[in-house]
């Protein structure tokens, strides 16, 4: 489908695949390693870049080509390419992007997985980055920007502190120093927000979330806005031949998206952390109902976080636009008036109270994971972010008290009674 004119929530149902007559209505799983061809000279072509068709399913297949296909109409992009998981997209946009010897600034804001990617295992390879606060002024961010420093990272929301980046700062930052900008996107999804709209020039996603929204796989996806100039001396692997495929230059040969052919003719091909076709397909079926999930998880996450508000044994609730700042991002940036299903609030009372309450949960369950049908809840500083250290988890927005709710899509006055009656038997 390729009228870009459609709404979200058609482009949801209909993107990313269209049958010719004949052919199966919903993308079948192509559950197949490899494709045939006819003659040595065709596959060359293929294997050379010289023609486009699939080769190998590590760097392409036709269930993963349909999820690539919606996820990048729903963004806006000029291309995306599929991954095994959210890790491995983001691994994918930053080593793409950046060799031994290069630097990243990065928002300190991060998922915990992204923030040890970054803090603990990309130095071992040469690749450092500085963290910044989002919030700090664009001056005091400038002043972190060095000499090989190759690009811009940040989430739409940060999980789990939940601040909304402005875009606004980071396009100018952006466009002073003529850095691409890498925005994690996972947490508002592709209905909620369009980094590549705001001065983002890759998104990418953990699609293991909202994407998938049954917690049925795991898999992550990098979209390229094909909206960044590479050619900028900068860039050396993009614009110089690639002796791996015949001497193509990424930038000359494929101008309207490098980056996305780059990262899977030359990334995805060595790291082969691909995804699963069968994967793709929970994908493509998880995001026929994904703009109507959104409306709810957001409905649902504003009433309990309300409730939350009002509530003696609640210190605090964090739900973009529940403060004015945020408020004032959604307006600007988002195309819905609420956030995610993600909220977090403090406990009162310390670690033995949230225990309690935990395990007088009957309809939310414990559970490492947001963006569920199912309502979750987590308690972060002991678990997905028990390896960072106070001043870490202090930058990262996680405080001890903090308890993280993925408000599912269950009937909002059920979700709120079930939180109502553990806090009670917390006490
Ligand atoms: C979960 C998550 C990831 C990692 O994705 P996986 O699919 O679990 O590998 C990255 N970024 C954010 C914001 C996430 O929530």
């Amino acid at each position: 489908m390729e009228n870009n004119n459609f709404s979200h929530a058609t482009l949801c149902v209909q993107g990313g695949y269209t049958p010719q007559a004949g052919q199966s209505r919903i993308a079948p799983v192509v559950q197949s390693t490899t494709y045939r061809y006819d003659d040595i000279w065709h596959l060359q072509r293929v294997m050379t870049l010289q023609a486009t068709g699939y080769k190998y399913s590590r760097t392409g297949n036709p269930t993963v080509t349909a999820f690539e296909e919606s996820v990048r109409l729903l963004e806006g992009g000029a291309a995306a390419v599929a991954t095994a998981s959210g890790q491995a997209a983001n691994l994918l946009a930053l080593v793409n992007i950046c060799r031994n010897g290069d630097h990243i600034l990065a928002a300190s804001t991060l998922y915990g997985g992204s923030f040890s990617l970054l803090n603990t295992t990309l130095p071992k390879f040469g690749i450092t980055t500085t963290f910044f606060d989002p919030e700090a002024p664009l001056e005091d961010i400038a002043k972190l920007v060095q000499p090989r420093t190759r690009l811009i990272f940040a989430e739409t929301i940060g999980n789990p502190g939940l601040n909304i980046l402005d875009f606004d700062k980071i396009r100018a930052l952006s466009q002073e120093y003529d850095l691409p900008v890498v925005i994690d996107n996972t947490l508002a999804s592709p209905v909620l927000c369009n980094p590549l709209q705001l001065g983002a020039h890759i998104v990418t996603h953990s699609a293991s979330k909202y994407i998938d929204g049954h917690g049925t796989s795991v898999g992550g996806i990098v979209v390229d806005g094909g909206n960044y100039n590479w050619d900028n001396g900068r860039y050396p692997d993009f614009t110089q031949p690639d002796p791996s495929y015949a001497g193509v230059s990424y930038t000359e040969k494929f101008p309207q998206a490098p980056f996305a052919y780059k990262a899977r003719a030359h990334i995805l091909r060595d790291f082969g952390a691909c995804l699963a076709p069968q994967n793709a397909f929970l994908f493509n079926v998880g995001i026929d109902t994904l703009q109507l999930r959104m409306e709810r998880h957001g409905n649902n996450a504003r009433k309990l976080a309300v409730f939350l508000q009002n509530h003696p044994q609640v210190a605090w609730v964090r739900y973009p636009g529940l403060d004015e700042v945020g408020k004032e991002r959604i307006a600007r940036y988002f195309r819905a008036d609420n956030g995610s299903g993600v909220l977090t609030f403090g406990v009162r009372g310390g670690l033995e109270t949230i225990d309690r309450f935990v395990r007088h949960l009957q309809l939310a369950t414990l559970v490492v994971h947001v963006g569920d049908a199912r309502t979750s809840v987590l308690h972060p500083a002991s678990t997905t972010h028990a390896q960072l250290s106070e001043e870490q988890l202090c930058a990262a927005g996680v405080l001890p008290e903090m308890v993280r709710i993925s408000v599912g899509i269950e009937d909002a006055d059920d979700i709120i009674n079930d939180i109502a009656q553990a806090l009670e038997r917390s006490k």
